[in-house]
């Protein structure tokens, strides 16, 4: 699969090659933030297969936690792009900055449900995970 995208503004754009390694709907509070308050919606990408073609994005990691993950975001109109988790050799994708976000499809589970607000939908047969599923 070959996915490309980029930021609201169209200064930053990437292209993601490779298998997707999980779609999923993650409802962390860390992710409320970024998503505006849904549960964030991803693809986790192969991070050999991504790279930035137009510009660069800003990264952000926080200083007080322990393994925290980059979130990587364009520094003119402050889309999110992708997240980068310590020690996993992928990309955490959004969804919604795909040219076509319908080549996605749909997520396949939940995770962090240990942070869901009542406003969150899962799907009904939909696999919900506290935190993560177990590897
Ligand atoms: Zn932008
Ligand atoms: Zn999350």
């Amino acid at each position: 699969m070959k996915l490309e995208g980029g930021c609201y503004c169209r200064e930053v754009r990437y292209v993601a090659e490779g298998d997707a390694m999980m779609k999923a709907q993650c409802h962390c509070r860390e992710c409320q933030y970024i998503s505006g308050g849904a549960p964030n919606i991803f693809v986790a990408m192969p991070a050999d297969g991504f790279s930035y073609t137009e510009s660069q994005p800003k990264q952000f990691a926080r200083s007080d936690l322990p393994r925290a993950v980059t979130r990587e975001f364009c520094p003119t109109c402050g889309t999110h792009l992708v997240t980068r988790v310590p020690g996993l050799p992928m990309v955490v994708l959004k969804v919604g900055t795909l040219d076509d976000p319908a080549l996605f499809g749909t997520p396949k589970l939940a995770i962090y449900t240990i942070d869901k607000q009542a406003f969150h939908h899962i799907p009904e047969g939909m696999p919900a995970f506290e935190r993560l599923p177990q590897r």
